[in-house]
């Protein structure tokens, strides 16, 4: 597996690290949406020499080489992504879970009409509740209106 992410960051202009090449197989095995925090309390164990700061900017280094997508849907902690293939995202507003969405097709026809725009990137975002939590919403609200 490292020697195939490897060549996976090579392919996208970036020299192979140790730090790059353990940030990126933990994001291509874990598609959860992690944050810094995540990503380096759960690196830390196998490189105690790792710090948040290098986790910081190798993660700067994989999101400005398109190897990683940068997501800011959490307005508390931005999240990153190893799946740069073009999708939405849905948070919810209980847990915080962020769940990949099915790719919507943008109207293309009406973005062409603003032509002097060079898009370079495009990042859709649906909030609302995940099943557990909207239950416990409903649950709370019935017990509210007693
Ligand atoms: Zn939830
Ligand atoms: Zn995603």
């Amino acid at each position: 597996m490292p020697v195939k992410i490897k060549a996976y960051l090579q392919e996208k202009g970036i020299n192979p690290s140790m730090q790059r090449v353990a940030v990126m197989h933990y994001l291509l095995n874990n598609f959860t949406h992690p944050t810094v925090d995540e990503i380096h309390s759960n690196l830390s164990d196998s490189i105690p020499t790792l710090s948040k700061t290098t986790v910081y900017n190798t993660l700067k280094v994989l999101v400005d080489n398109g190897a990683a997508l940068q997501l800011t849907i959490d307005e508390k902690n931005t999240r990153y992504d190893g799946n740069v293939t073009p999708h939405a995202h849905f948070i919810c507003l209980g847990c915080g879970c962020v769940h990949d969405v099915e790719p919507i097709k943008l109207d293309e026809v009406s973005l062409s009409e603003y032509k002097n725009l060079r898009i370079t990137e495009t990042q859709v975002y649906y909030k609302g509740f995940c099943e557990k939590c909207y239950q416990e919403k409903l649950l709370k609200e019935a017990e509210n209106n007693k």
